[in-house]
């Protein structure tokens, strides 16, 4: 019989998981199918119960429902409960886990495309949000901890250092200081959500001062390239968009429902195919 998969979220008709997926099983021989399921804001606990009584293998969770599904699982990974958002639900022996593979998709995406080693490197994360969260502890968990969070509410960066249960070695600035000292990083990570729809024309920090040392990489990837990230490309800098990130995130998800890795190469390919480009 069929295993079946899937996405929940609120929207959840433009994702691109599901093309993602299905290439996979198909390529890898998997009798398996993939569905996304638009699920709304309060019916989360129901929506949880349905997936099991339906024999469904593993689902990943998207926004609005990353962190409102925990209580409704039957157990969280640790790293998973310290970001406090689960995108990844796997069925083990009866019982549905959460885990959070976006930062450490974040992180193969990064060594995949960055041109140096990202060795006692100086990192700057800008934004303090879900993602921002997932990408600072899994870092500092990979022993990554130079890392200082620049963001529009201050505090919020604050909290993230304060609460990662991993050894760090950062602070948090305000976006004015951060568009300062943009040269003493090596790294930049964008994890806001401006460039995206409808803020296509801004950027959350000026470049002004950045010079061509810095790897640029941008979370978004529709637009492919953001404001931010078209100008420092054209200020002659490396980087790169989301899709390895978003790529990376969903191949792990996949390793941990069926045991195998995909190719990432391919399902780079095809989410690009698909955005038109
Ligand atoms: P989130 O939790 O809502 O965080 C949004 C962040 O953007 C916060 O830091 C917020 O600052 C900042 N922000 C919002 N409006 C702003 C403005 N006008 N000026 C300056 N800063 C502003 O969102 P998230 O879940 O972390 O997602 C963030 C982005 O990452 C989204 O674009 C999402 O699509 C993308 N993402 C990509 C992947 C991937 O696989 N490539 C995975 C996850 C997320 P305040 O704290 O001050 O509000």
């Amino acid at each position: 019989m069929k295993q079946l998969y899937g996405v929940i979220g609120d929207p959840i008709e433009h994702s691109m998981s599901p093309i993602m997926h299905n290439d996979a099983f198909k390529q890898l021989n998997l009798n398996a199918y993939y569905h996304p399921f638009h699920v709304n804001r309060t019916d989360i606990g129901s929506a949880v119960k349905g997936m099991k009584a339906l024999g469904i293998r593993g689902f990943n969770v998207t926004i609005p429902h990353k962190s409102t599904i925990m209580p409704y699982l039957d157990g969280i990974d640790p790293l998973a409960n310290s970001i406090g958002a689960v995108n990844t639900v796997v069925l083990e022996g009866g019982d549905f886990i959460g885990y959070n593979t976006d930062g450490l998709g974040f992180l193969k995406g990064l060594l995949e495309e960055c041109p140096f080693s990202i060795d006692k490197k100086k990192v700057m994360i800008l934004g303090a949000g879900g993602a921002a969260r997932a990408i600072f502890y899994t870092l500092a968990s990979n022993g990554i901890n130079s890392v200082d969070i620049v963001n529009r509410t201050v505090q919020k960066g604050e909290q993230i250092i304060e609460e990662c249960p991993y050894s760090t070695n950062s602070k948090a600035l305000t976006l004015a200081e951060g568009s300062l000292k943009i040269n003493d990083y090596d790294i930049i990570i964008q994890t806001t959500s401006i460039g995206m729809y409808p803020y296509i024309n801004e950027a959350p920090i000026s470049l002004e001062y950045l010079s061509k040392h810095v790897f640029v990489s941008d979370i978004i990837y529709n637009p492919w390239n953001t404001r931010l990230l078209k100008e420092a490309l054209a200020k002659s800098c490396s980087g790169q968009n989301g899709l390895a990130m978003f790529v990376n995130q969903g191949a792990l998800a996949f390793e941990k429902w069926t045991g195998v890795l995909p190719d990432t190469n391919r399902m780079k390919k095809i989410v690009k195919r698909q955005l038109g480009g």
